[in-house]
């Protein structure tokens, strides 16, 4: 079995579903589970509906289920032919999944209230508009395709926007339920089967999702659980870049990068995975490649095990709405006192910190300002002076040994050399380099350093 994973470009309309259909139909003798995430921006779609209802704006976040239903019925028009009884389905779903989501917005403005098991029911709709309208296009084209629910497949906690997955009663609950799916009512075998993306449950069926992005996610949980032959990721560049292609002039893609390398890149900002995608994978050393799907003849990007992968580096990757937190102690703890007080406090209020530099008297750590950090700043300040300055960016360079390329060095800090670093980070693993800058840098930074580092070599 292989799984194919399928993002929102991949599957934004009509045409993208045809040629997604037809590389399904390349691997059916490989037995594929299809990962869809929902039509491009549909998610972002949902993000909106969920304010405009929390607000009680009911008219305009029902004006916007229309036309998520509008969008969905064209690109069944434009895939299954009116004539076809999957074409009658295919609407009827669409139909019940807004009906559905109207309800939900109707109890929410009603209520006057939003909570997080409410936003991931709501944010979770995309995918089901998204496989039911492709499990019907792909049987309406003669592949015998099941649907199967994710959130009988995808066991999280309860954490509904962030689940965090129970990776063994998954891989326990999979193989069962694929087996059972792949036994279609009619009493053949189907030839493949899709899921959702992104979406989950707890185990007594409560609905959860696995955060933005997260369909990549769902793939690499999948493959591990089926002990996939490979997952294939398919997207809308050639592969992963050695920078973000959308925003660096000159990147080329990288044929073949290791699950550390991947895994790191992913962490410190490449968007091209969700960075949890690669661990389920690495355990049973599955094989990942991403692919583009508008052009599938490209060779796109292997992911394999760490000595398969020669040093050096790999890619140049960023954050760019950091905040950094600086912390002084006011001296009334010793210094061993001081930082376990600091990382307590972090650890009680479950803050994620990316970097950390740390002297006797001072902790400064970056991270992603996604939450409100009052009631840390009021606890650390029993001990601490705390500063916080936001408007930063953070660059990080991946690549296999890095510390022990030390031509590197000297091409990096000229580069940098009139630039502001606020933190520097390296010796967290050999294979990154990381600091903080500002913000309003960070375009000619990366530029520049892409330039540098990558442009003069081949990186395959
Ligand atoms: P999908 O909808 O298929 O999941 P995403 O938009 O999540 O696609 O990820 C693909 C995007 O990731 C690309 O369009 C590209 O802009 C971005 N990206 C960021 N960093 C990289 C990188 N190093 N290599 C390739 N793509 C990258
Ligand atoms: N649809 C979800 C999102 O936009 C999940 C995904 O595409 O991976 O975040
Ligand atoms: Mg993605």
């Amino acid at each position: 079995m292989i799984v194919m994973k399928f993002g929102g470009t991949s599957v934004a309309d009509a045409e993208a579903i045809q040629r997604m259909m037809n590389l399904v139909e390349e691997k059916l003798q490989k037995h594929p589970l299809i990962v869809v995430s929902a039509l491009s921006k549909v998610t972002d779609t949902l993000y909106k509906i969920c304010d405009y209802a929390e607000r009680c704006e009911s008219i305009e976040a029902l004006m916007l289920v229309e036309h998520l239903r509008e969008r969905h019925k064209h690109v069944i028009e434009g895939l299954i032919p009116s004539t076809n009884p999957h074409f009658e389905t295919a609407n009827q779903r669409i139909d019940e999944l807004c009906n559905q989501l109207k309800k939900l917005i109707e109890v929410v403005c009603d209520l006057e209230e939003l909570s997080d098991r409410s936003r991931a029911r709501i944010i979770a709709t995309g995918e089901y508009l998204s496989s039911n309208l492709i499990a019907n296009a792909l049987n309406a084209n003669g592949i015998a395709t099941n649907l199967v629910d994710a959130r009988k497949l995808i066991l999280t906690d309860q954490n509904h926007l962030q689940g965090e997955p129970d990776l063994r009663s998954i891989s326990e609950v999979v193989p069962h339920v694929i087996q059972e799916a792949q036994r279609l009512l009619n009493g053949e075998t189907a030839e493949a089967l899709i899921t959702q993306g992104f979406v989950s449950a707890t185990a007594s069926g409560i609905p959860t999702v696995l955060g933005r992005g997260g369909s990549d996610y769902t793939a690499s949980l999948l493959g591990m659980a089926v002990q996939a032959e490979s997952i294939e990721i398919w997207t809308d560049v050639d592969g992963i870049h050695t920078a973000d292609p959308r925003k660096i002039p000159n990147t080329q893609s990288l044929t073949e990068v290791s699950y550390e390398e991947a895994a790191e890149m992913a962490h410190f900002g490449a968007k091209v995975l969700h960075p949890a995608t690669i661990e389920p994978a690495v355990g049973k050393n599955i094989p990942i490649s991403v692919l583009n799907s508008r052009n599938p003849q490209a060779p796109g990007t292997q992911i394999c095990c760490n000595e398969a992968v020669g040093p050096g580096i790999k890619s140049l990757s960023y954050k760019d709405n950091i905040l950094l937190l600086s912390i002084f102690s006011n001296r009334i703890l010793q210094s061993a006192g001081f930082l376990s007080r600091v990382f307590e406090v972090f650890s009680k209020h479950h803050l994620p910190i990316d970097l950390i530099s740390t002297s006797e008297a001072n902790v400064t750590a970056s991270l992603v300002p996604d939450k409100p950090l009052d009631a840390v700043i009021d606890e650390l300040s029993n001990v601490a002076t705390v500063l916080v300055e936001t408007g930063k960016a953070q660059v990080s360079l991946v690549g296999k040994e890095l510390l022990f390329v030390p031509e590197l060095y000297p091409k990096i800090f000229e580069t940098l050399a009139h630039e502001k670093i606020y933190l520097i980070s390296q010796g967290a693993s050999l294979n990154n380099l990381n600091f903080i800058i500002d913000k309003a840098r960070l375009p000619e930074i990366t530029h520049h350093l892409h330039k540098t580092l990558f442009e003069h070599e081949s990186h395959t």
